[in-house]
């Protein structure tokens, strides 16, 4: 009978594979080990080779652990989440994966495209400017209406002067750091009046400074607004297409700029203010 033995001690094995495979459930348990004690003789008889293998394998059936099908739930809805973030808000993500678009200014733009309160603007082509005397040059229809412009206000006692026009985004670097060391400004405090390169009006070619010839001290400084120049400006301005960029308490949060005003009076001009221009009147 020694063929019999690992049949006997097979099914012994299957029995006790069994009765393992139901220890997790306290109440059926004790249940059903004895019926099976009961049934011992018919399954000892029984082959083992009748049992599938498919059966003997059955403990890996086991119930997973419950913390770990916790953690996998949990985990899996972090990354859905996350996908459905990245796919509904791609912009948040973008932005703080880009590096600062200003070297040397450890600030990133918000949503709108602001930076320190300033719109982004790319620079004019130089095709696209003509001189204004002295150095200075404007986009040619900007340029066209602030000649007009200049007649008309001399015509009624105003010497309006161009401070400044247009400024490439390279000379608008140097003024915005070189300002910034020469006053010991941060580059934040510097922004509240002065826009970072790359992010001023005067290189799009639309935008001037004027002054006052009468009262040249007051060039540049937010008592401009005191001045004749700047009473005839406000009057007169908006006939010539141009609009003062940054009036005071400003939603952009620029600082009070009563000299620097911006040309809207083409297609071209007028899309490329629109989101300041959709900023201010909101
Ligand atoms: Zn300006």
């Amino acid at each position: 009978m020694t063929a019999a033995r690992p049949e006997i001690d097979d099914a012994a094995a299957v029995e006790k594979d069994r009765d393992s495979l139901t220890d997790f459930s306290p109440v059926n348990a004790p249940t059903q080990r004895q019926s099976r004690s009961g049934r011992q003789p018919r399954i000892a008889n029984r082959n083992a080779d009748d049992i599938p293998v498919a059966q003997r394998a059955t403990p890996q059936l086991r119930p997973a652990n419950p913390w770990l099908l916790r953690l996998a739930i949990v985990s899996g809805g972090a990354v859905l989440v996350a996908v459905a973030l990245t796919l509904v808000f791609p912009q948040p993500l973008r932005r703080w994966l880009t590096p600062p678009p200003v070297a040397g200014l450890d600030a990133r733009p918000g949503l709108d495209g602001r930076l320190l309160g300033h719109f982004p603007y790319g620079q004019a082509a130089a095709s696209d400017l003509v001189e204004l005397g002295d150095g200075q040059r404007l986009q040619r229809d900007a340029a066209r209406e602030l000649s007009a412009m200049l007649v008309a206000a001399r015509a009624d006692g105003v010497e309006l002067v161009v401070l400044s026009a247009f400024r490439s985004i390279d000379q608008q670097k140097a003024l915005f750091f070189d300002v910034k060391s020469e006053r010991n400004q941060t580059a934040r405090e510097r922004a509240r009046v002065s826009a970072p390169p790359g992010y001023s009006e005067h290189s799009t070619g639309y935008a001037v400074d004027l002054g006052d010839a009468s009262a040249a001290g007051t060039n540049l400084s937010p008592s401009f607004d005191t001045t004749a120049a700047f009473q005839w400006l406000q009057a007169n301005a908006h006939r010539y297409h141009f609009t003062l960029s940054f009036p005071r308490n400003n939603p952009q949060g620029v600082s009070y700029e009563p000299w620097h005003w911006r040309f809207e009076g083409t297609a071209e001009a007028l899309k490329l203010f629109e989101p300041a221009a959709r900023f201010a009147n909101r």
